[in-house]
């Protein structure tokens, strides 16, 4: 075996040329990350024993045998072109660390241009938001961890990726006084359930956020109507789906990414539907593709959405469009 003379900078090395080999573009970062993962160091202590023999490894726990092999796992998975952040099972979003897995998609740093709209134009910390296809939770945990919300509700088809939601806002939030309340049952839709269904035990101190499954709004149990909206649904057309890069063509959720024929299935229906579920003056944030500005504000104008606008990520380009629920006539659609 090599084991003996290895050293932590070789290996990250060898790594990094596999990597490389494999077509992925920052191999050298990769292979590092996920040396550090699988010895379970951080940056100080790799920077001080890198070139040390593996076996001389001081900070690590685990057997360095044992490390090495749990590293070049990682970099054979990686290199079959498996996400970085499902291998590491974390990104992190809005300063925060979230859990991943192969069933949500990967929170993207372009979500964080809405997160942080929200945060600026709703000061109003009372009102009851809504976030719809929450995935791994990463918008609406991180608006109740940074917006200090106090009725937050998440929804989504798949059941696994409420798991991964819920787990998240229990590792988040739970902590500082958050009631997190899971029904992942089949709620029959419109079941009159009071708003607090579910709910035992005292007050809390921060808030509840709740976590619902099923299709957009029909996973929600009627009750008092919301004054945020948000969503990320899945938007790409379905036939670009084949020419995205390997990690998101092959690993994340077909069903986190696919907005059938034009993109716009989901915004559709969101745009369509969201009136009646919102209080008079209440505001809606969707995250878009840079090209659908136009097309989704076209929908919001359509189900009579007002001051609706356009704002763009760090790059420059389209990403969220906020329409504001005309007050007064809630109901009205198509005006
Ligand atoms: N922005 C994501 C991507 O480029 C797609 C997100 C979505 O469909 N909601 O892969």
């Amino acid at each position: 075996m090599d084991g003996e003379m290895t050293t932590l900078r070789r290996l990250e090395a060898e790594g990094a040329a596999a990597l490389d080999m494999a077509g992925i573009g920052e191999a050298r970062l990769d292979a590092h990350r996920l040396l550090l993962a699988a010895f379970g160091l951080d940056e100080t202590h790799y920077l001080l024993e890198r070139m040390q023999p593996v076996g001389l490894n001081v900070s690590a726990e685990a057997d360095p045998r044992d490390s090495t092999n749990r590293y070049r796992e990682m970099i054979s998975r990686r290199a079959l072109r498996i996400p970085l952040q499902q291998i590491l099972g974390e990104q992190e979003f809005m300063g925060l660390t979230f859990y991943i897995n192969a069933h949500t998609l990967i929170p993207r740093q372009d979500t964080e241009t809405l997160v942080e709209l929200v945060l600026s134009e709703q000061k109003d910390r009372g009102g009851r938001l809504l976030d719809l296809c929450t995935g791994s939770g990463c918008i609406a945990v991180s608006l109740a961890a940074k917006g200090g919300y106090t009725d937050v509700t998440a929804t989504d088809l798949s059941s696994e990726a409420l798991a991964v939601a819920e787990r998240n806002a229990r590792m988040l939030l739970a902590e500082s006084g958050w009631r997190i309340v899971s029904d992942d049952s089949d709620l029959v839709p419109d079941a009159g359930l009071p708003p607090e269904a579910g709910r035992t035990g005292p007050a809390p101190a921060k808030g509840i956020f709740r976590l619902f499954r099923g299709d957009l709004f029909t996973a929600l149990p009627r009750g008092p109507r919301y004054d945020i909206i948000v969503s990320n649904p899945p938007y790409i057309p379905t036939a670009m789906i084949g020419g995205l890069q390997p990690e998101v063509r092959d690993h994340e959720p077909r069903m986190a990414l696919d907005g059938a024929e034009d993109g716009l299935a989901f915004y559709r229906r969101i745009a369509a539907q969201a009136p009646e579920w919102m209080n008079p003056g209440g505001a809606i944030y969707l995250e878009i593709g840079c090209d659908q500005a136009a097309a989704v504000s076209a929908l919001l104008a359509e189900a009579g959405f007002a001051d609706i606008e356009v704002f763009n990520d760090l790059a420059g380009l389209n990403r969220v469009v906020r329409a504001l629920h005309r007050t007064g006539c809630p109901e009205t659609v198509g005006l």
